[in-house]
């Protein structure tokens, strides 16, 4: 059975052009984190949904490519404006699914938005080089075409933003698009489907499907799905890499993150407190660019720890629905133990709790864990190591800018980090020697713009070509190279 119109009470498919309802599949709860209130049921998409879903972007592609460049970006300029006309609304249901404040859903939205605008440059974007004359009476120069199907899988905490770092750049280029969101977080995508719906982009360029690892492992298999992109945690990354590579298919696979904040004597306090703050419990924590090692040089520890301190202590912890939260729930009931466990590792392994943030969650029917920080904490222990995804920050002090560098680079991730200084040269030192791929100069959250690549190092990324900016172009098309002689 077809619906014409979603519903947001059971979220269904989008695929071809249509929105198509959830009989006869798996369907899962979708909770309200500030509450633990279900507030939406999701279907879970079999391998033969994809089958289905892969076949009909393929027969989409073979018409879509056709079309030329100037008309295929028609359909995101529409869309833009769409987008800003309701951003309101995609940020409340952002709020309502995924539980960060309703100003941090906003810039998410923002942020999209910033993705769709730099796809609708795609024909400048796509243009090749040219040389006349490479050989007596011989032109040469070079075509990006696009590649065919294309699948992207995305996380939770981003569901605006990451699935607009692939889809509007793949289209653009001539591609369609088969997009797997979060199955935590499947409101936020579908109100942005129905959206692009109303741009009369052709039915099977862009579809949605929402499910687990069946769908994603059916879209890895399948041999019409010429392109991945993945976003989310570190071992599925890998596993989608090593798998959708070893089918022949182009993977960019961006993974999880443990990223360090390193504050030198010199720097604004007053400043640096800000950004920190908003680095590691933003989001609460659950942002792969969020700070989540404090690595204080020299004598700035105790002055920073005790600003730091007070700050922190009055932030306020809520739905983040409501004006004057700074900080809402986390995303799920399971999470919230994750984190929980990892703070009781913190404690058990001999850092020292400066704020404890699981009395704060106690006795509350949504999935709070306040802020929590650890001073002393030593690189070996657990929780300077892994990446706990909560607004929990581990404090490793440090005598030097080189011992910093360090710690840093021996980190097993490489996503993020900052400096706060007010020193040119160490700052400029830092950046050159740490091997980290997005790096903030008294910027807590070094987020690149939709124009530049988000640029992982380490067990952060697994691939060659990053998401948006130039790369994305890159990733979404392939080149090929004319030489030409004229008789
Ligand atoms: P996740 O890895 O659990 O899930 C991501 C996606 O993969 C979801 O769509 C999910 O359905 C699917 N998936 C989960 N397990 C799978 C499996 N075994 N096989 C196949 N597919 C599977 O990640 P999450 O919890 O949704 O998101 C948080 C993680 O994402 C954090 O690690 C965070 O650092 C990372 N992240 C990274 C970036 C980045 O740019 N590097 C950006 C945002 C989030």
């Amino acid at each position: 059975m077809i619906a014409t119109e979603p519903s947001l009470q059971t979220v269904s498919f989008y695929v071809n052009g249509k929105f198509t309802n959830a009989e006869g599949r798996p369907v899962m709860p979708v909770t309200n984190p500030a509450t633990g209130a279900e507030i939406a049921q999701v279907a879970y998409a079999s391998a033969a949904d994809v089958d289905r879903t892969v076949e009909l972007a393929h027969a989409a592609f073979l018409k879509w490519r056709e079309v030329p460049v100037v008309d295929r970006v028609q359909p995101l300029y529409r869309y833009k404006a769409l987008l800003e006309k309701h951003a309101n609304d995609l940020a409340a249901a952002l709020t309502a699914e995924n539980g960060k404040t309703i100003d941090d859903a906003r810039t998410e939205v923002r942020r999209a938005i910033q993705m769709v605008e730099v796809a609708c440059g795609m024909p400048t974007l796509m243009m090749g080089d040219s040389l006349n004359d490479v050989a007596a009476g011989i032109d040469s120069h070079t075509i990006r075409q696009p590649i065919g199907v294309c699948a992207g899988i995305t996380p939770f905490n981003f569901p605006a933003m990451v699935p607009m770092w692939m889809w509007p750049f793949a289209i653009a280029a001539g591609n369609t698009f088969i997009l797997k969101p979060s199955e935590k977080v499947p409101l936020t995508p579908t109100m942005a489907a129905t959206l692009l719906h109303e741009t009369g982009l052709p039915a099977g360029v862009f579809n949605l499907l929402h499910g687990d690892k069946v769908a994603v492992d059916a879209l890895l298999h399948h041999p019409m799905v010429r392109a991945v992109s993945f976003v989310g945690s570190t071992p599925v990354a890998k596993y989608i890499y090593t798998t959708a590579s070893a089918e022949g298919k182009r993977v960019q696979a961006l993974g999880g993150a443990k990223n360090h904040l390193i504050v030198m004597p010199d720097a604004n306090l007053e400043k640096t407190v800000e950004a920190i703050i908003g680095s590691a419990f933003g989001a609460a924590g659950e942002r792969c660019l969020a700070g989540s090692v404090l690595v204080p040089v020299g004598e700035v520890a105790d002055p920073l720890l005790k600003l730091l301190n007070e700050k922190v202590s009055a932030m306020k912890m809520g739905d983040g629905s409501q004006q004057g939260v700074d900080m809402g729930p986390v995303v799920t009931k399971e999470h919230k133990a994750r984190i929980e466990g990892y703070i009781e590792k913190g404690v058990a392994e001999g850092a020292k709790p400066l704020l404890d943030g699981r009395a704060a969650g106690r006795d509350r029917d949504g999935f709070f864990v306040g802020p929590t920080i650890f001073d002393n904490v030593r690189p070996e222990m657990t929780i300077a190591r892994e990446e706990i995804f909560g607004p929990v920050l581990s404090v490793i002090r440090v005598n030097t800018l080189d011992d910093a560098i360090a710690l840093v680079n021996k980190s097993a991730f490489g996503n993020a980090t900052s400096i706060f200084t007010a020193s040119g040269k160490a700052a400029r030192e830092y950046s050159a020697r740490v091997d980290v791929g997005m790096i903030g100069v008294n910027v807590g959250v070094a987020a690149p713009m939709a124009f530049f690549p988000f640029a992982g190092w380490k067990n952060s990324f697994f691939g060659d070509l990053h998401a948006h900016g130039k790369d994305a172009v890159m990733f979404y098309t392939e080149q090929k190279v004319l030489m030409t002689r004229w008789f």
